[in-house]
Protein backbone atom coordinates (compact mmCIF):
# COMPACT_ATOMS: atom_id res chain seq x y z
CA UNK A 1 0.00 0.00 0.00
CA UNK A 2 1.50 3.12 -0.79
CA UNK A 3 0.88 6.72 0.98
CA UNK A 4 1.34 9.90 -0.96
CA UNK A 5 1.84 13.35 0.41
CA UNK A 6 -0.61 16.34 -0.55
CA UNK A 7 0.14 17.41 -3.96
CA UNK A 8 -2.56 20.38 -4.18
CA UNK A 9 -2.58 22.30 -6.89
CA UNK A 10 -1.48 26.09 -7.01
CA UNK A 11 -3.41 26.79 -9.99
CA UNK A 12 -6.41 29.04 -10.05
CA UNK A 13 -6.52 29.87 -13.70
CA UNK A 14 -9.82 29.99 -15.39
CA UNK A 15 -8.58 29.37 -18.45
CA UNK A 16 -5.77 26.43 -17.79
CA UNK A 17 -5.97 23.09 -19.38
CA UNK A 18 -9.26 21.80 -18.14
CA UNK A 19 -8.76 19.29 -14.82
CA UNK A 20 -10.92 18.56 -12.46
CA UNK A 21 -9.13 19.04 -9.24
CA UNK A 22 -8.13 22.92 -10.71
CA UNK A 23 -11.86 23.34 -11.04
CA UNK A 24 -12.52 22.18 -7.57
CA UNK A 25 -9.66 24.32 -6.03
CA UNK A 26 -10.71 27.40 -7.94
CA UNK A 27 -13.80 27.43 -6.09
CA UNK A 28 -12.80 26.68 -2.55
CA UNK A 29 -10.19 29.95 -3.42
CA UNK A 30 -13.14 31.93 -4.62
CA UNK A 31 -14.99 31.10 -1.40
CA UNK A 32 -11.89 31.91 0.92
CA UNK A 33 -11.91 35.20 -1.63
CA UNK A 34 -15.30 36.07 -0.40
CA UNK A 35 -15.29 34.95 2.89
CA UNK A 36 -11.90 36.64 4.08
CA UNK A 37 -10.64 33.92 5.65
CA UNK A 38 -6.89 32.96 7.11
CA UNK A 39 -4.75 32.45 3.94
CA UNK A 40 -3.29 29.65 6.05
CA UNK A 41 -6.59 27.75 5.35
CA UNK A 42 -6.36 27.54 1.64
CA UNK A 43 -3.28 25.07 2.19
CA UNK A 44 -5.41 23.16 5.11
CA UNK A 45 -8.56 22.68 2.94
CA UNK A 46 -6.79 21.59 0.09
CA UNK A 47 -4.85 19.50 1.49
CA UNK A 48 -5.71 15.83 1.36
CA UNK A 49 -5.91 14.11 4.64
CA UNK A 50 -4.86 10.41 2.99
CA UNK A 51 -4.10 9.27 -0.12
CA UNK A 52 -4.28 5.66 -0.87
CA UNK A 53 -3.57 3.88 -3.92
CA UNK A 54 -3.70 -0.66 -3.84
CA UNK A 55 -2.54 -3.21 -6.76
CA UNK A 56 -5.17 -5.79 -7.01
CA UNK A 57 -4.16 -9.09 -8.73
CA UNK A 58 -7.10 -10.63 -10.85
CA UNK A 59 -6.97 -13.90 -12.31
CA UNK A 60 -9.62 -13.32 -15.56
CA UNK A 61 -11.41 -16.02 -16.70
CA UNK A 62 -9.03 -16.67 -19.35
CA UNK A 63 -6.78 -17.81 -16.89
CA UNK A 64 -4.32 -14.78 -17.33
CA UNK A 65 -3.40 -12.43 -14.34
CA UNK A 66 -4.44 -8.61 -14.42
CA UNK A 67 -3.51 -6.18 -11.63
CA UNK A 68 -5.93 -3.12 -11.62
CA UNK A 69 -4.97 -0.42 -9.61
CA UNK A 70 -7.67 0.76 -6.48
CA UNK A 71 -7.54 4.22 -5.19
CA UNK A 72 -9.23 6.05 -2.02
CA UNK A 73 -8.50 9.43 -1.66
CA UNK A 74 -10.11 10.53 2.32
CA UNK A 75 -10.01 14.49 2.35
CA UNK A 76 -11.16 15.84 5.53
CA UNK A 77 -13.08 14.94 7.87
CA UNK A 78 -13.04 17.36 10.40
CA UNK A 79 -17.06 17.13 10.55
CA UNK A 80 -17.64 13.33 10.58
CA UNK A 81 -16.22 10.36 9.00
CA UNK A 82 -15.27 10.61 5.62
CA UNK A 83 -17.70 9.77 3.72
CA UNK A 84 -17.90 9.63 -0.65
CA UNK A 85 -18.33 6.77 -3.38
CA UNK A 86 -16.54 4.53 -5.46
CA UNK A 87 -15.83 4.57 -8.92
CA UNK A 88 -15.47 1.72 -11.15
CA UNK A 89 -14.36 3.48 -14.54
CA UNK A 90 -11.29 3.14 -17.27
CA UNK A 91 -10.88 6.97 -16.45
CA UNK A 92 -10.72 6.38 -12.64
CA UNK A 93 -7.25 7.70 -11.71
CA UNK A 94 -6.01 9.44 -8.30
CA UNK A 95 -6.65 12.84 -9.97
CA UNK A 96 -10.44 11.91 -10.29
CA UNK A 97 -10.58 10.84 -6.94
CA UNK A 98 -9.06 13.98 -5.65
CA UNK A 99 -10.85 16.22 -7.16
CA UNK A 100 -14.27 14.39 -6.43
CA UNK A 101 -12.97 13.59 -2.53
CA UNK A 102 -12.87 17.19 -2.18
CA UNK A 103 -16.22 17.73 -3.68
CA UNK A 104 -17.74 15.67 -0.96
CA UNK A 105 -16.29 17.39 1.69
CA UNK A 106 -18.62 20.61 0.36
CA UNK A 107 -21.03 18.73 -0.19
CA UNK A 108 -22.21 17.25 2.76
CA UNK A 109 -20.87 20.33 4.73
CA UNK A 110 -23.35 22.22 2.39
CA UNK A 111 -26.10 20.22 3.41
CA UNK A 112 -24.97 20.14 7.21
CA UNK A 113 -24.28 16.57 7.61
CA UNK A 114 -21.91 15.32 10.42
CA UNK A 115 -19.75 13.80 7.97
CA UNK A 116 -16.54 14.44 5.90
CA UNK A 117 -15.35 14.01 2.28
CA UNK A 118 -13.46 10.89 0.34
CA UNK A 119 -13.82 9.16 -3.05
CA UNK A 120 -12.03 6.21 -4.67
CA UNK A 121 -12.17 3.63 -7.35
CA UNK A 122 -10.91 0.92 -9.37
CA UNK A 123 -9.29 1.79 -12.75
CA UNK A 124 -11.33 -0.83 -14.73
CA UNK A 125 -14.09 -1.20 -17.87
CA UNK A 126 -16.94 -3.12 -15.98
CA UNK A 127 -18.06 -3.97 -19.19
CA UNK A 128 -15.19 -6.35 -20.04
CA UNK A 129 -15.50 -7.82 -16.17
CA UNK A 130 -18.40 -11.24 -15.39
CA UNK A 131 -20.22 -10.49 -12.51
CA UNK A 132 -17.91 -12.87 -10.73
CA UNK A 133 -14.79 -10.99 -11.57
CA UNK A 134 -16.08 -7.90 -10.30
CA UNK A 135 -16.95 -9.33 -7.09
CA UNK A 136 -13.41 -10.93 -6.86
CA UNK A 137 -12.18 -7.60 -7.28
CA UNK A 138 -14.30 -5.24 -5.18
CA UNK A 139 -13.91 -7.91 -2.09
CA UNK A 140 -10.15 -8.05 -3.29
CA UNK A 141 -10.17 -3.69 -2.62
CA UNK A 142 -12.19 -3.97 0.19
CA UNK A 143 -9.47 -6.67 2.20
CA UNK A 144 -6.45 -4.44 1.26
CA UNK A 145 -8.54 -0.71 2.67
CA UNK A 146 -10.02 -2.95 5.79
CA UNK A 147 -8.40 -0.71 8.33
CA UNK A 148 -9.30 1.87 6.27
CA UNK A 149 -13.07 1.77 5.63
CA UNK A 150 -15.23 1.70 8.80
CA UNK A 151 -18.55 3.07 10.32
CA UNK A 152 -16.66 5.56 12.05
CA UNK A 153 -13.82 5.96 9.68
CA UNK A 154 -14.43 6.02 5.82
CA UNK A 155 -17.93 5.13 4.52
CA UNK A 156 -17.71 3.88 0.72
CA UNK A 157 -20.96 4.18 -1.43
CA UNK A 158 -22.42 3.77 -5.22
CA UNK A 159 -20.47 5.93 -8.32
CA UNK A 160 -20.50 5.61 -11.57
CA UNK A 161 -19.87 1.99 -12.24
CA UNK A 162 -21.00 0.42 -8.74
CA UNK A 163 -24.43 -0.48 -7.39
CA UNK A 164 -26.18 -2.15 -4.44
CA UNK A 165 -24.03 -5.39 -5.15
CA UNK A 166 -21.18 -3.53 -5.08
CA UNK A 167 -22.14 -2.54 -1.78
CA UNK A 168 -23.06 -5.39 -0.55
CA UNK A 169 -19.65 -7.44 -1.76
CA UNK A 170 -17.93 -4.84 0.59
CA UNK A 171 -20.13 -5.12 3.34
CA UNK A 172 -19.77 -8.92 3.58
CA UNK A 173 -15.75 -8.68 2.80
CA UNK A 174 -15.68 -6.17 5.58
CA UNK A 175 -17.82 -8.05 8.36
CA UNK A 176 -15.90 -11.14 7.90
CA UNK A 177 -13.04 -9.30 9.79
CA UNK A 178 -15.12 -6.73 11.95
CA UNK A 179 -18.43 -8.62 12.59
CA UNK A 180 -21.75 -7.65 10.57
CA UNK A 181 -21.35 -4.12 10.31
CA UNK A 182 -23.99 -2.68 7.90
CA UNK A 183 -22.93 0.94 8.69
CA UNK A 184 -19.60 0.14 6.71
CA UNK A 185 -21.30 1.00 3.54
CA UNK A 186 -24.46 2.99 2.13
CA UNK A 187 -26.05 1.94 -1.38
CA UNK A 188 -26.80 -1.02 0.27
CA UNK A 189 -29.83 -3.28 -1.20
CA UNK A 190 -32.95 -2.89 1.45
CA UNK A 191 -32.69 -7.01 2.28
CA UNK A 192 -29.22 -5.72 4.09
CA UNK A 193 -29.80 -3.26 5.68
CA UNK A 194 -30.38 -0.20 2.73
CA UNK A 195 -32.82 2.82 3.24
CA UNK A 196 -35.65 2.78 1.34
CA UNK A 197 -35.58 5.68 -0.97
CA UNK A 198 -31.67 5.81 -1.75
CA UNK A 199 -31.56 4.52 -4.94
CA UNK A 200 -33.99 7.30 -6.02
CA UNK A 201 -32.53 9.88 -3.88
CA UNK A 202 -29.61 11.69 -6.08
CA UNK A 203 -32.24 12.00 -8.89
CA UNK A 204 -35.03 12.78 -6.18
CA UNK A 205 -32.93 15.51 -4.97
CA UNK A 206 -31.99 16.92 -8.76
CA UNK A 207 -35.58 17.09 -9.52
CA UNK A 208 -36.42 18.89 -6.65
CA UNK A 209 -33.44 21.51 -7.00
CA UNK A 210 -34.44 21.82 -11.01
CA UNK A 211 -38.10 22.51 -9.78
CA UNK A 212 -37.16 24.77 -7.42
CA UNK A 213 -34.44 26.66 -10.00
CA UNK A 214 -37.23 27.00 -12.20
CA UNK A 215 -39.85 28.63 -10.01
CA UNK A 216 -36.72 31.45 -9.02
CA UNK A 217 -36.24 32.08 -12.75
CA UNK A 218 -40.47 31.80 -13.22
CA UNK A 219 -40.60 29.42 -15.55
CA UNK A 220 -43.51 26.72 -14.92
CA UNK A 221 -41.68 23.00 -14.80
CA UNK A 222 -45.28 21.91 -15.58
CA UNK A 223 -44.92 23.26 -18.74
CA UNK A 224 -40.57 22.90 -18.83
CA UNK A 225 -38.32 21.81 -22.02
CA UNK A 226 -35.72 19.24 -20.11
CA UNK A 227 -32.88 17.60 -21.82
CA UNK A 228 -30.88 15.05 -19.67
CA UNK A 229 -27.65 14.15 -20.61
CA UNK A 230 -26.40 10.29 -19.34
CA UNK A 231 -29.26 8.00 -18.60
CA UNK A 232 -28.24 5.98 -15.12
CA UNK A 233 -28.82 6.12 -11.76
CA UNK A 234 -29.10 9.90 -11.56
CA UNK A 235 -30.45 11.03 -14.65
CA UNK A 236 -33.21 7.99 -15.15
CA UNK A 237 -35.03 8.98 -11.68
CA UNK A 238 -34.66 12.83 -12.18
CA UNK A 239 -36.44 12.36 -15.51
CA UNK A 240 -39.09 10.22 -14.10
CA UNK A 241 -39.90 12.74 -11.38
CA UNK A 242 -39.78 15.66 -13.64
CA UNK A 243 -41.73 14.19 -15.98
CA UNK A 244 -44.44 13.36 -12.81
CA UNK A 245 -44.97 16.89 -12.28
CA UNK A 246 -45.48 17.69 -16.00
CA UNK A 247 -42.37 18.68 -17.24
CA UNK A 248 -41.45 17.80 -20.87
CA UNK A 249 -38.30 15.60 -21.34
CA UNK A 250 -37.07 16.26 -24.85
CA UNK A 251 -33.92 14.66 -25.12
CA UNK A 252 -31.76 11.90 -23.14
CA UNK A 253 -28.74 10.38 -24.15
CA UNK A 254 -26.07 7.34 -22.93
CA UNK A 255 -22.57 6.82 -24.39
CA UNK A 256 -24.15 4.96 -27.24
CA UNK A 257 -26.32 8.15 -28.67
CA UNK A 258 -28.88 10.04 -27.84
CA UNK A 259 -33.18 10.55 -28.77
CA UNK A 260 -35.24 13.59 -29.07
CA UNK A 261 -38.81 14.71 -28.94
CA UNK A 262 -40.48 17.94 -29.22
CA UNK A 263 -43.63 16.96 -27.14
CA UNK A 264 -41.53 15.18 -24.78
CA UNK A 265 -40.22 11.31 -24.78
CA UNK A 266 -42.51 8.99 -22.93
CA UNK A 267 -40.33 8.38 -19.90
CA UNK A 268 -41.80 5.27 -18.87
CA UNK A 269 -41.99 3.30 -22.03
CA UNK A 270 -38.08 4.19 -22.28
CA UNK A 271 -37.47 2.95 -18.69
CA UNK A 272 -39.68 -0.22 -19.52
CA UNK A 273 -37.07 -0.28 -22.52
CA UNK A 274 -33.82 0.02 -21.38
CA UNK A 275 -34.54 -1.81 -18.06
CA UNK A 276 -33.35 0.81 -15.48
CA UNK A 277 -29.34 0.41 -14.28
CA UNK A 278 -29.22 -2.69 -16.06
CA UNK A 279 -29.08 -0.52 -19.18
CA UNK A 280 -29.94 -4.32 -21.58
CA UNK A 281 -30.71 -1.73 -24.32
CA UNK A 282 -29.00 0.89 -25.28
CA UNK A 283 -30.68 4.31 -25.95
CA UNK A 284 -29.40 4.10 -30.22
CA UNK A 285 -31.35 0.61 -30.00
CA UNK A 286 -34.82 2.45 -28.50
CA UNK A 287 -36.20 3.05 -32.08
CA UNK A 288 -37.94 5.97 -30.28
CA UNK A 289 -38.14 9.87 -30.67
CA UNK A 290 -35.73 11.45 -33.91
CA UNK A 291 -31.94 10.70 -33.53
CA UNK A 292 -29.52 13.22 -32.00
CA UNK A 293 -25.96 14.12 -32.04
CA UNK A 294 -25.27 13.50 -28.19
CA UNK A 295 -22.66 16.21 -28.49
CA UNK A 296 -25.93 18.76 -29.88
CA UNK A 297 -28.14 17.51 -26.77
CA UNK A 298 -26.75 19.58 -24.14
CA UNK A 299 -27.01 22.96 -26.69
CA UNK A 300 -30.69 22.49 -27.46
CA UNK A 301 -33.13 25.07 -26.82
CA UNK A 302 -34.45 23.66 -23.64
CA UNK A 303 -35.76 25.66 -20.34
CA UNK A 304 -33.34 23.14 -18.50
CA UNK A 305 -30.36 20.93 -19.26
CA UNK A 306 -29.29 18.23 -16.73
CA UNK A 307 -25.39 17.06 -17.46
CA UNK A 308 -25.57 14.42 -15.54
CA UNK A 309 -22.82 11.41 -16.98
CA UNK A 310 -19.13 12.10 -16.54
CA UNK A 311 -17.32 15.89 -15.59
CA UNK A 312 -16.01 18.43 -17.99
CA UNK A 313 -19.67 17.61 -20.13
CA UNK A 314 -20.07 21.58 -20.52
CA UNK A 315 -16.34 23.52 -21.10
CA UNK A 316 -15.12 26.12 -23.35
CA UNK A 317 -15.76 24.42 -26.19
CA UNK A 318 -19.68 24.61 -26.08
CA UNK A 319 -19.95 26.96 -23.01
CA UNK A 320 -21.37 29.82 -25.60
CA UNK A 321 -23.84 27.90 -27.28
CA UNK A 322 -25.53 26.78 -24.83
CA UNK A 323 -29.25 27.84 -25.33
CA UNK A 324 -31.10 26.81 -21.80
CA UNK A 325 -31.72 29.01 -18.89
CA UNK A 326 -30.98 26.99 -16.76
CA UNK A 327 -28.16 24.10 -15.66
CA UNK A 328 -28.48 21.16 -13.12
CA UNK A 329 -25.28 19.33 -12.74
CA UNK A 330 -26.41 16.21 -11.88
CA UNK A 331 -23.37 14.86 -12.16
CA UNK A 332 -19.91 15.84 -10.25
CA UNK A 333 -17.99 18.44 -12.24
CA UNK A 334 -20.00 18.87 -15.91
CA UNK A 335 -19.52 22.31 -16.06
CA UNK A 336 -15.59 22.82 -16.11
CA UNK A 337 -14.58 26.03 -14.31
CA UNK A 338 -13.96 27.79 -17.48
CA UNK A 339 -17.16 27.08 -18.67
CA UNK A 340 -18.64 28.40 -15.50
CA UNK A 341 -17.24 31.75 -16.51
CA UNK A 342 -19.08 31.83 -19.91
CA UNK A 343 -22.55 30.47 -18.29
CA UNK A 344 -22.33 33.05 -15.91
CA UNK A 345 -21.64 36.18 -18.65
CA UNK A 346 -24.66 34.58 -20.34
CA UNK A 347 -26.72 34.86 -17.73
CA UNK A 348 -27.78 31.14 -17.25
CA UNK A 349 -28.42 30.07 -13.87
CA UNK A 350 -26.29 26.85 -12.31
CA UNK A 351 -27.08 24.75 -10.05
CA UNK A 352 -24.05 23.58 -8.57
CA UNK A 353 -23.12 19.61 -8.21
CA UNK A 354 -22.80 20.40 -4.41
CA UNK A 355 -26.23 21.10 -3.97
CA UNK A 356 -28.36 19.45 -6.94
CA UNK A 357 -26.43 15.89 -6.53
CA UNK A 358 -26.65 15.91 -3.07
CA UNK A 359 -29.67 13.83 -2.49
CA UNK A 360 -27.60 10.87 -2.80
CA UNK A 361 -25.40 11.41 0.09
CA UNK A 362 -28.47 12.87 2.04
CA UNK A 363 -30.08 9.24 1.88
CA UNK A 364 -26.67 7.70 2.77
CA UNK A 365 -26.95 9.91 5.81
CA UNK A 366 -29.88 8.65 6.70
CA UNK A 367 -29.01 4.79 5.99
CA UNK A 368 -25.92 5.06 8.26
CA UNK A 369 -28.21 6.60 10.85
CA UNK A 370 -30.34 4.10 10.67
CA UNK A 371 -28.23 1.69 10.75
CA UNK A 372 -26.36 2.74 13.99
CA UNK A 373 -30.22 2.78 15.42
CA UNK A 374 -30.36 -1.01 14.36
CA UNK A 375 -34.19 0.52 13.06
CA UNK A 376 -35.67 0.76 9.64
CA UNK A 377 -37.42 4.07 8.21
CA UNK A 378 -40.31 4.68 6.23
CA UNK A 379 -39.60 5.46 2.65
CA UNK A 380 -41.88 8.25 3.10
CA UNK A 381 -40.44 9.84 6.51
CA UNK A 382 -36.83 9.46 4.37
CA UNK A 383 -38.08 11.46 1.45
CA UNK A 384 -39.60 14.08 3.55
CA UNK A 385 -36.33 14.50 5.09
CA UNK A 386 -34.61 14.57 2.33
CA UNK A 387 -36.70 17.26 0.67
CA UNK A 388 -37.13 19.71 3.98
CA UNK A 389 -32.57 19.40 4.75
CA UNK A 390 -31.92 20.05 0.57
CA UNK A 391 -34.95 22.77 0.59
CA UNK A 392 -33.02 24.43 3.72
CA UNK A 393 -29.39 24.27 1.79
CA UNK A 394 -31.36 25.57 -1.57
CA UNK A 395 -32.90 28.57 0.78
CA UNK A 396 -29.63 29.08 2.39
CA UNK A 397 -28.07 29.35 -1.11
CA UNK A 398 -30.52 31.38 -2.74
CA UNK A 399 -30.59 33.91 -0.41
CA UNK A 400 -26.48 34.42 0.29
CA UNK A 401 -26.28 34.61 -3.52
CA UNK A 402 -28.98 37.44 -3.48
CA UNK A 403 -27.40 39.11 -0.62
CA UNK A 404 -24.04 38.72 -2.11
CA UNK A 405 -24.54 39.34 -5.79
CA UNK A 406 -22.40 36.30 -6.36
CA UNK A 407 -23.52 32.99 -8.01
CA UNK A 408 -25.49 29.69 -6.71
CA UNK A 409 -21.82 27.88 -7.00
CA UNK A 410 -20.11 30.71 -5.07
CA UNK A 411 -22.75 31.03 -2.35
CA UNK A 412 -23.01 27.53 -1.98
CA UNK A 413 -19.09 27.05 -1.09
CA UNK A 414 -18.65 29.41 1.19
CA UNK A 415 -21.19 28.39 3.48
CA UNK A 416 -19.97 24.76 2.66
CA UNK A 417 -16.13 26.63 3.37
CA UNK A 418 -17.22 28.22 6.50
CA UNK A 419 -18.62 25.48 7.68
CA UNK A 420 -15.51 23.04 7.42
CA UNK A 421 -13.02 26.18 8.30
CA UNK A 422 -15.30 26.33 11.58
CA UNK A 423 -15.25 23.02 12.72
CA UNK A 424 -11.22 22.79 11.69
CA UNK A 425 -10.86 25.74 14.34
CA UNK A 426 -13.35 24.33 16.96
CA UNK A 427 -10.83 20.93 16.87
CA UNK A 428 -7.69 22.95 16.55
CA UNK A 429 -6.72 20.87 13.57
CA UNK A 430 -3.82 22.20 11.19
P1 LIG B 1 -24.33 5.50 -13.91
O1 LIG B 1 -23.15 4.64 -14.13
O2 LIG B 1 -25.57 4.88 -13.36
O3 LIG B 1 -24.75 6.23 -15.28
C1 LIG B 1 -23.89 6.98 -16.04
C2 LIG B 1 -24.54 7.11 -17.41
O4 LIG B 1 -23.80 8.05 -18.19
C3 LIG B 1 -24.57 5.82 -18.23
O5 LIG B 1 -25.86 5.64 -18.76
C4 LIG B 1 -23.59 6.08 -19.38
O6 LIG B 1 -23.97 5.42 -20.58
C5 LIG B 1 -23.75 7.56 -19.52
N1 LIG B 1 -22.65 8.22 -20.23
C6 LIG B 1 -21.31 8.02 -20.13
N2 LIG B 1 -20.67 8.83 -20.99
C7 LIG B 1 -21.62 9.54 -21.63
C8 LIG B 1 -21.60 10.54 -22.63
N3 LIG B 1 -20.45 10.97 -23.14
N4 LIG B 1 -22.78 11.07 -23.06
C9 LIG B 1 -23.94 10.65 -22.55
N5 LIG B 1 -24.03 9.71 -21.60
C10 LIG B 1 -22.88 9.17 -21.16
O7 LIG B 1 -23.82 6.72 -13.00
P2 LIG B 1 -24.66 7.62 -12.01
O8 LIG B 1 -24.61 6.99 -10.67
O9 LIG B 1 -25.95 7.98 -12.64
O10 LIG B 1 -23.71 8.91 -11.92
C11 LIG B 1 -23.71 9.90 -12.92
C12 LIG B 1 -22.99 11.13 -12.38
O11 LIG B 1 -23.64 11.57 -11.18
C13 LIG B 1 -21.54 10.95 -11.99
O12 LIG B 1 -20.85 12.16 -12.22
C14 LIG B 1 -21.61 10.69 -10.49
O13 LIG B 1 -20.41 11.05 -9.83
C15 LIG B 1 -22.72 11.65 -10.12
N6 LIG B 1 -23.38 11.32 -8.86
C16 LIG B 1 -23.98 10.12 -8.67
C17 LIG B 1 -24.62 9.87 -7.47
C18 LIG B 1 -25.36 8.58 -7.21
O14 LIG B 1 -25.97 8.46 -6.13
N7 LIG B 1 -25.39 7.65 -8.14
C19 LIG B 1 -24.60 10.83 -6.44
C20 LIG B 1 -24.00 12.06 -6.68
C21 LIG B 1 -23.39 12.29 -7.90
Amino acid sequence: MTKHSNTASNSSNQSAAYSPLNCSETYVRQALEQLDLDTDLETLLLLPHREIQVELPLKRRNGKLQVFKGFRVQHDNARGPFKGGLRFHSKMDMEHARALAEIMTWKTALVDLPLGGAKGGINCDVKDLSQTELQQLTKQFTRRMVTDFGPNIDIPAPDVGTGPDTMSWIMDAYSEIHGHSPGVVTGKPIALGGSPGRVEATGRGVALTAAWAAEKQDIDIRHAKVAIQGWGNVATYAAQLLAEQGARIVAISDSSGAIFDEDGLDIDKVLQKTHRNKRTKKINKLNMGETLSPDNLLLLDADIVIPAALDGAINESNADKIKARIVVEGANLPVTCAASVVLAKNKIRVVPDILANSGGVIVSYYEWVQNRQGYQWTEERVNEELEQRLKRAFDAVVELAAEKNISYRLAAYCIAVERVARARKLRSLK
